[in-house]
């Protein structure tokens, strides 16, 4: 990816200083999202290593990984699958608990969104410690899912998460760093 795309995405970024939590700098990429251009600019990016390959589904991460996710899924022709906080979904689902800084949460799908064998690309608006992503590509693994790649906007390496995804065996793209 040429320098100034990466450039124009990362200012089109909003930063808010101590939120939720001091601290916390919590990259907001509304004020991408909300850009025409830069919105179309960073789908193209994320989308452009499996243009014309053979993808089922793309999976996106509650909620922000919905907004991303749906636009890539309708650019790459394929089906989308959510990943929801527990006790969103009216089916039956299947269920993964993962830690989060402070406790446990858990993330559910649909147990009949994905066929055995199916190949997915996960989607979520910014990887940090990578403990959302990992326990998604175990969800989706749990039930056939071949997990062909994870894609997100902002990536904060200092945290990890990419190196965790790979040790899975997940190739993972990301669009822009914040140190
Ligand atoms: P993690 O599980 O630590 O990789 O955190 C990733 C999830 O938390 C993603 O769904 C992000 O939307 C959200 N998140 C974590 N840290 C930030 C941050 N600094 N700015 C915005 N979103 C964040």
């Amino acid at each position: 990816m040429q320098g100034s795309v990466v450039i124009d995405l990362k200012n089109a970024i909003r930063t808010i200083p101590d939120y939720p939590k001091p601290g916390v700098q919590f990259r907001d990429i509304t004020t991408l999202l909300g850009d025409a251009r830069t919105f179309r600019r960073a789908v193209d990016e994320l989308v452009q290593p499996w243009a014309g390959l053979k993808i089922d589904k793309i999976a996106g991460i509650e909620a922000r990984g919905f907004i991303i996710g749906g636009a890539v899924a309708h650019q790459l022709s394929t089906g989308f699958i959510p990943i929801r906080k527990k006790g969103k979904l009216p089916h039956q689902t299947v269920r993964v608990t993962y830690s989060l800084e402070y406790g446990l949460d858990e993330m559910e799908m649909h147990s009949d969104a994905v066929l055995a064998g199916e190949r997915v690309i996960l989607v979520d608006d910014l990887i940090a410690t990578g403990g959302t992503a990992t326990a998604a590509v175990k969800l989706l693994r749990s039930i056939g899912a071949e997990v062909l790649a994870a894609c997100f906007i902002v990536d904060l390496p200092a945290l990890g998460g990419v190196q965790r995804l790979r040790d899975m065996g997940v190739p993972v793209r990301t669009l822009v760093g914040f140190e």
